[in-house]
């Protein structure tokens, strides 16, 4: 899946509250690419991400998906869309307490109302090292844990494209290793996407395109 945005913008406020949080920011993530996008503490690495994955709507520019301009969508149908064809990881695995993993791994299939393909899930569980912990809540698991079940849950709807907001950001150096290796791993092997925001240079690095972003002004930094 190709994604082009252009100029993409995003005012907050205004007046003396207005803030640019993300200025005239030109972007291309061709199929199976793998990016990651640094910057400081309030530089607009989140208003990106939110941007460029249709949980947010610009000030100004567009977005388009394999041609689908995608903020002529409305909520509902850009809601759908999202479901089915992004992934999200986030910092603070945001998996439901009283749920084993197991069930937070398939609840976005039960929200489309589809049935898990059982091969797939455990393909998926045994890439990421769940085999053993699926019945288990998210209270007893490690970090390391709650946040490969979150990317499980991200990959089970089959998506495009996982955009992962500072994986590792709750993580000891450890965990944090192990939870980059899965993702490069699924990367390589199930042909998605990957965009990943992060302030780790380490982290930066591992991506084969490397964006910076200083005062909401996107530009690219990969070396030969
Ligand atoms: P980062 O993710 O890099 O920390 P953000 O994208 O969250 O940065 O924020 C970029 C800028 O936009 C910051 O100056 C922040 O204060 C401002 N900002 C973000 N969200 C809002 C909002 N909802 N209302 C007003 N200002 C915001
Ligand atoms: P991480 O560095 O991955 O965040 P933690 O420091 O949270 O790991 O946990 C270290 C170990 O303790 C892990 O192997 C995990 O299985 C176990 N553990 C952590 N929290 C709990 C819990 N609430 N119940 C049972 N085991 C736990």
């Amino acid at each position: 899946m190709n994604i082009t945005a252009k100029g993409l913008t995003k005012i907050y406020g205004s007046g003396e509250n207005r803030v640019v949080a993300l200025d005239k920011a030109d972007l291309q993530i061709a199929s199976k690419e793998f990016i990651s996008i640094m910057g400081p503490s309030g530089s607009g690495k989140s208003t990106l991400l939110h941007l460029l994955s249709g949980l947010d709507r610009p000030s100004s520019g567009s977005l388009t998906y394999d041609g689908r301009d995608i903020y002529s969508m409305g909520d509902r149908e850009l809601s759908a869309f999202r479901r089915r064809r992004i992934g999200f990881v986030f910092q603070q695995f945001n998996l439901l307490p009283v749920l084993t993993a197991r069930e937070n791994i398939i609840m976005p299939l039960l929200l489309d109302k589809k049935q898990p393909e059982e091969a797939y899930v455990k393909r998926l569980t045994d890439v990421l090292g769940l085999g053993g912990r699926l019945t288990h809540l998210p209270g007893e698991l490690s970090g390391g844990q709650q946040q490969r079940v979150a990317i499980a849950r991200a990959l089970i709807a089959q998506p495009d494209i996982i955009f992962a907001d500072e994986p590792t950001g709750n993580l000891d150096n450890r965990s944090g290793s192990e939870v980059m290796e899965v993702l490069k791993n699924i990367w390589e092997d199930m042909d998605k996407s990957l965009v990943i925001i992060t302030h780790d240079s380490r982290i930066a690095r591992m991506a084969k395109r490397q964006f910076h972003i200083t005062d909401g002004v996107l530009s690219e930094v990969t070396a030969g």
